[in-house]
């Protein structure tokens, strides 16, 4: 077994970390004391994510992505996730399931995507439909050879600076013809409804969308009629993934931050890292950290090398699973350690404390996460988490 990670991805994960420590941390107090960046700055760093060439990492080099293997986005995202205001989602990754579109989706939707042109984001989410999106109300009506949609998605990210929405919805509200839509913004019957606040401070808005009979015509259907779940269910493989690099990422930078205040901070005569209180702490938190990331690595890999379509998913949540909690203990003991300092907004401790709350919530929560790894052991035992390979 050689667990040597090649040179060319060392070199590649330090450039995603010069990238994150010199372009996105700099804008980190602006967006938390402001809300949001003003257009010039998002444009500078849209030009940044391309000059650096790290837009699309995700998608083939055809298309106008950067080809990177899974190891890779891993390493990459796990970089970008030490940034807080979630600057990470400035770097984007169109939907996996669009390099399964036609030819003419392909131009017209992911390459310009890929080259940072036009944004797309993910509408399934909806206020009678969240952990189970059989329930989704949003419809396709088929007249006369088009759609016309009608419906209402919530948490729609990053929907405020999108040209494109990919919606999940039933064709002729039949629930057995779950089907993806691509659908333009700026479409007739196509609104935002409400940009509600959030918990976190996000680059981006989640806003809520009204499609009100909205005109499709038949290439606007993304893959087949009724196959929207199987396209989702990729999708949400790779959003977790990405979930628990960026988590690894979060947890790493704050227990940097924790580590090195313990060394400085002195009380009762002696840097705090001296009492024992705080040394288990970062113990703790170090060898949780060290868990995640042998997990995550490993998963990356294995699929890399083609594991099976199932026990990707099967390992994908138990990933987003384990990270997202993980992170949620790690940035907790980390803002202890710091104290009343750690409580306070400038800090990047307290901003990571609240960013990595909704990883236990997004792309299922951790109650669905559970379900699925206890579906898979009920149908194939033990084996996709306790064997190797
Ligand atoms: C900031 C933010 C951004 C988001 N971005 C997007 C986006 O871009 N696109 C999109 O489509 N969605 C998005 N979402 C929606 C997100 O995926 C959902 O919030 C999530 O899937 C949970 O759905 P829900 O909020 O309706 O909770 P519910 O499904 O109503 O769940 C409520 C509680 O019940 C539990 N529960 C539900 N079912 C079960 C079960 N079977 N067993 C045990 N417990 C269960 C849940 O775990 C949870 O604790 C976003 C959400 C947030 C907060």
């Amino acid at each position: 077994m050689d667990l040597t990670i090649a040179k060319p991805d060392l070199e590649l994960k330090a450039r995603a970390r010069n990238f994150a420590e010199t372009v996105l941390f700099p804008q980190e107090l602006e967006l938390e004391l402001k809300g949001c960046l003003p257009a010039a700055t998002l444009a500078k760093l849209r030009q940044a994510v391309i000059d650096n060439g790290f837009n699309a990492i995700n998608h083939a080099r055809e298309h106008g992505g950067q080809g990177l293997s899974i190891f890779q986005q891993t390493l990459v995202n796990e970089e970008l996730g030490k940034s807080t205001g979630a600057l990470w989602s400035v770097v984007w990754h169109p939907a996996i399931p669009l390099k399964n579109g036609t030819p003419e989706q392909i131009r017209d939707y992911l390459v310009p995507n890929c080259q940072g042109k036009r944004r797309g984001v993910f509408a399934i989410t909806e206020p009678g439909a969240g952990s189970d999106p059989r329930q989704v109300q949003t419809r396709a009506d088929r007249r006369n050879g088009r759609y016309y949609l009608s419906g209402e998605k919530w948490f729609v990210t990053a929907g405020n600076v999108a040209d494109y929405l990919i919606v999940h919805a039933h064709v002729d509200g039949d629930a057995s013809k779950p089907t993806l839509f691509l659908v333009d913004k700026v479409l007739p019957g196509v609104r935002i409804k409400r940009m509600p606040k959030f918990m976190h401070t996000y680059v981006f808005e989640h806003p809520e969308f009204v499609f009100e009979n909205v005109e499709l015509d038949e290439s606007r259907v993304l893959g087949k009629v009724g196959g929207g779940f199987e396209l989702t269910k990729d999708w949400f493989v790779e959003a977790r993934l990405q979930i628990s690099a960026n988590c690894l990422g979060a947890s790493i930078r704050a227990a940097e931050i924790a580590n090195a205040y313990a060394a400085e901070r002195v009380q009762f005569g002696r840097p705090i890292r001296d009492f024992q209180a705080i040394e288990f702490m970062l113990a703790d938190m170090a060898v949780e950290i060290m868990a995640a990331k042998s997990m995550i690595y490993r998963v990356a890999w294995e699929i890399d090398r083609g594991l099976d379509r199932k026990l990707v998913h099967a390992r994908a949540s138990a990933t987003k699973l384990f990270a997202s909690e993980m992170a949620g203990r790690v940035i907790d003991r980390a803002l202890q350690i710091l104290g009343g300092r750690g409580y306070m907004r400038e800090n990047p401790v307290e901003r990571l404390y609240r960013d990595i709350r909704v990883d236990r919530i997004w792309e299922g929560t951790s109650e669905i996460q559970r379900a699925i790894i206890g579906g898979q052991i009920k149908k194939r035992g033990l084996g996709p988490y306790v064997d190797w390979g």
